[in-house]
């Protein structure tokens, strides 16, 4: 496995940094969804910046959920991420195919459309912590962008990118957030945006064969950094039969009566890894067995 973020210092901690590449987790998304070139893209750059903003969190149980609602074709994308690099995630509509958009590029804003980008971190407390924006591009990065400073009240760049072969299987994808702590000076806010100004695309900066160390060392450029750790990240979905059948026996002793009365056996899908999990009725007839 090659997917890893690195999280970083610079200028003496007034500044924080996140960056990762995600190939092989997006591809593993792309092939389990079966999704097409837009819809991997949009999955992908939220993939990557959950990847990230899950490692941010302190806890080892906590959970992160990015939730982006448009009224594009694409309907939604869900992602899920914990503390250790593992993220998952899917698209509500994963076969949308739109024209490019002006700059020839995959239109993922307009396979997003107009709505709101929601962040869930559940960390262990009574109430999860939520925090809620409007889309500005449904873009991904510029939505985070905006969420980090109106809702976290945190300055930030973040970039994301995703590259797909001619055969639509994802050929590069990774991002950076980088973030200006409170009391970070002037000149270092300035000498950041102007960095930030004249970066490249993140995947103009991966196809030229960047890590996510150096994808840093550009955004960066001038700053003394500090790498701090380097995280395996990958998709990962925790959903197995048992955990399904947990669900089942939730469902109650009606329902699942009805499902035997109908004689057939039931096919439950995990919306996360796109795994169906069947249960014949003498599964189902066991599974009542254990229903209180
Ligand atoms: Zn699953």
């Amino acid at each position: 496995m090659s997917d890893y973020i690195v999280r970083a210092i610079a200028a003496d901690s007034q500044i924080r940094a996140f960056a990762a590449v995600t190939t092989e987790t997006v591809e593993t998304a792309r092939k389990d969804h079966n999704t097409s070139p837009v819809a991997t893209a949009a999955l992908g750059r939220l993939l990557t910046a959950g990847s990230m903003m899950g490692v941010m969190m302190k806890g080892d149980k906590d959970i992160l959920t990015l939730q982006v609602k448009g009224d594009g074709l694409l309907q939604g994308i869900t992602v899920t991420a914990d503390s250790k690099g593992r993220v998952k995630g899917y698209v509500v509509e994963p076969d949308v195919i739109i024209p490019a958009n002006a700059k020839g590029k995959l239109d993922v804003g307009g396979a997003v459309g107009h709505g709101f980008l929601q962040v869930i971190k559940d960390m262990g407390l009574k109430e999860p912590y939520v925090g809620q924006v409007a889309l500005q591009t449904g873009e991904i990065a510029e939505d985070l962008t905006y969420y980090f400073a109106a809702s976290e009240q945190v300055p930030s760049a973040v970039g994301l990118g995703v590259l797909m072969n001619k055969d639509n299987t994802v050929r590069q994808a990774g991002g950076f957030i980088v973030q200006v702590m409170p009391f970070a000076e002037e000149e270092t806010i300035a000498k950041l945006e102007a960095n930030v100004q004249k970066i490249q695309s993140v995947t103009t900066l991966l196809e030229q064969g960047h890590t996510p160390e150096s994808l840093l060392e550009q955004v960066l450029d001038g700053f003394d950094i500090e790498i701090n750790d380097r995280i395996p990240t990958e998709f990962y979905c925790n959903c197995s039969k048992e955990r399904v059948e947990k669900a089942l026996i939730s469902i109650g002793r009606k329902e699942l009566n009805e499902m035997i009365q109908e004689g057939k056996k039931v096919e439950l899908n995990c919306h996360f890894c796109n795994t169906n999990y069947t249960f014949s009725v003498e599964e189902l007839k066991e599974i009542l067995r254990k229903c209180k």
